[in-house]
């Protein structure tokens, strides 16, 4: 039986998407949410996995009705750029997962063995799944109809107007909203929030109450207690700096860009009215000021234009559910945004714990469960990320010897690792463990061969006869005919403007 009565702290984007969620599945529960336009939102996090696409078909509302007004473009994937500086591999392509993959990443997966095994072959991830191909030619991910294979994609949006307009649909749709800063919680003697008491001593009693107030972590924290696990130790940067630039020439791409820089790395979102850009560094190894410097030289821009500094803290909660609260968005954990996780998080959480306690209730074994679930998605995001910093072959400064030269990784991620520098089947690894929910074996393969983590050249040889390597120029010609089917990525954005 699910709770009577939610509310929820914090209108930011988690807690929007949140009231939209329950609302949706849960009709008779009435939701409230309850935020501070005193304090206000985040206000960054504009690019997201396909599970953004999943949330938006979840609460049955059409890209036609959203993406315009949140100045949202298609995503196709992410293009690492300068990670590497080995000859060949100074950028690749990580793209969502395509229907398209069965026919080109087993012999992807098999020329990476081969030149792990010292064969000189061609194992770049560019040159074998399609949506690189797409962003570098400004498609978009959908196909005319009679060329039948789904690309995944996610969005890039202006993180204001995604929030406002998730308000806008909870509002119309029945969820309560109240502006009000929140300064006390009372917890009652067996431990579960008994209502949250305002500035000026109105006090919100519910059943069930979602703590999504951001890095304060109001409710899960500060009154119950929750412990945070920080990620420090092997994840780095603790900072932020933000500044807009003018859109691209040609029109904004289907695809973030995440350019290494001396102490972290920036990332560059297109948006239909702008592009965002933030560097995200490690305090430890660069000063704020000399980080918002090197910004502005990597954009050519004067100081004219305003700069954002944020802090971030890169962790998770041991427990995202506690007592009668659940932890949503900043509050329940972040990981850095290299793969823009933290929405699809958000998602996972909410729709997870519905699913849970339409199984199961409210009781302790099944919130110990959803808990354990939560906690091995973390951490499994997390290990991929701390393997783009382990594994990339740049060594220019102190930040990037360091990032890789630890050896604070976990079981899960060493022998990922191992798997890959022994010559063993990766994909056969990352299903023995179970790891493909959070980064499928075509993801690991792009990150390990992407950043050229291959034998040298000078010792590579040439494939014997009787190996049968791929026929790369077939694969082209495939890869090429496919992409004729997609439609200009400026075309998709137009048709959803004109449908608004
Ligand atoms: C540098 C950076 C880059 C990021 N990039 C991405 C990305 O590319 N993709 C992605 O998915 N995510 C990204 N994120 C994460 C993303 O910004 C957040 O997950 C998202 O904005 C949701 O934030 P939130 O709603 O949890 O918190 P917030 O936006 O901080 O909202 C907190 C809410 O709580 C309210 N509140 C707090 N205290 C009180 C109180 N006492 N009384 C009343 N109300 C209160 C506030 O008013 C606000 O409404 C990024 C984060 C950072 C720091």
């Amino acid at each position: 039986m699910h709770p009577g009565s939610i509310t929820i702290l914090g209108g930011g984007t988690a807690g929007w998407m949140a009231a939209c969620l329950v609302q949706k599945q849960w009709p008779a529960c009435k939701v409230r949410l309850i935020e501070s336009s005193k304090i206000g939102i985040i206000g960054v996090g504009e690019g997201s996995t396909p599970q953004m696409k999943a949330f938006f078909d979840a609460i049955g509302v059409t890209e036609a009705e959203w993406m315009p007004r949140a100045h949202a473009t298609y995503k196709v994937g992410i293009r690492f750029e300068d990670w590497s500086g080995k000859p060949g591999f100074d950028h690749y392509f990580h793209p969502f997962p395509s229907e398209l993959d069965v026919h080109t990443a087993g012999e992807f997966f098999h020329q990476t063995q081969l030149r792990r095994g010292g064969l000189a072959v061609d194992a770049h991830p560019d040159r074998f799944l399609l949506p690189g191909l797409l962003a570098d030619q400004k498609k978009g991910p959908q196909a005319s109809a009679n060329f039948p294979f789904e690309v995944s994609y996610g969005y890039h949006f202006d993180a204001h107007e995604v929030g406002s307009f998730l308000k806008d649909i909870a509002t119309e749709r029945g969820v309560e909203w109240i502006d009000n800063e929140i300064a006390d919680v009372e917890v009652s003697e067996d431990g579960d929030v008994a209502a949250l008491v305002a500035k000026d001593g109105e006090r919100y009693e519910a059943d069930f109450f979602f703590d999504a107030s951001g890095f304060r972590a109001m409710i899960i924290e500060q009154a119950l207690g929750a412990k945070h696990l920080g990620f420090g130790d092997n994840l780095f940067n603790d900072s932020a700096v933000v500044m807009p630039t003018d859109v691209a020439e040609g029109g904004p791409e289907c695809a973030t860009r995440a350019i290494a820089m001396k102490a972290g790395w920036r990332w560059s979102i297109p948006l239909t009215h702008r592009t965002g850009n933030g560097y995200v560094f490690s305090s430890r190894y660069i000063d704020p000021q000399d980080a918002e410097a090197e910004l502005r030289g990597a954009l050519g821009l004067g100081d004219d234009v305003e700069a954002r500094h944020l802090k971030m803290r890169c962790g998770r909660l041991e427990e995202s559910w506690k007592g009668n609260c659940l932890a949503v968005g900043l509050s329940q954990g972040f990981l850095e945004p290299l793969e823009a996780t933290a929405l699809h998080i958000v998602l996972a959480t909410v729709e997870g714990f519905i699913a849970a306690v339409d199984r199961g209730g409210l009781d302790p074994a099944t919130r110990e469960q959803f808990n354990s679930d939560l906690g091995a998605r973390y951490e499994g995001i997390r290990d991929y990320i701390v393997a783009h910093y382990r594994t990339a072959p740049r060594r220019d400064t102190q930040y990037w010897q360091e990032t890789a030269e630890h050896d604070r990784l976990s079981d899960s991620l060493k022998q990922v690792m191992t798997a890959w520098f022994t010559g063993q089947d990766l994909a056969q690894e990352v299903a023995r463990q179970g790891i493909a929910t959070y980064y499928n074996a075509a993801s690991w393969h792009c990150l390990l061969a992407g950043y050229g983590n291959f034998p040298d050249v000078a010792r590579l040889k040439e494939p014997p006869v009787e190996v049968p390597a791929a026929d790369m120029g077939a694969l082209t010609n495939f890869l090429s005919a496919c992409a004729m089917n997609y439609r200009p990525h400026s075309e998709m954005l137009a048709a959803l403007n004109e449908g608004q």
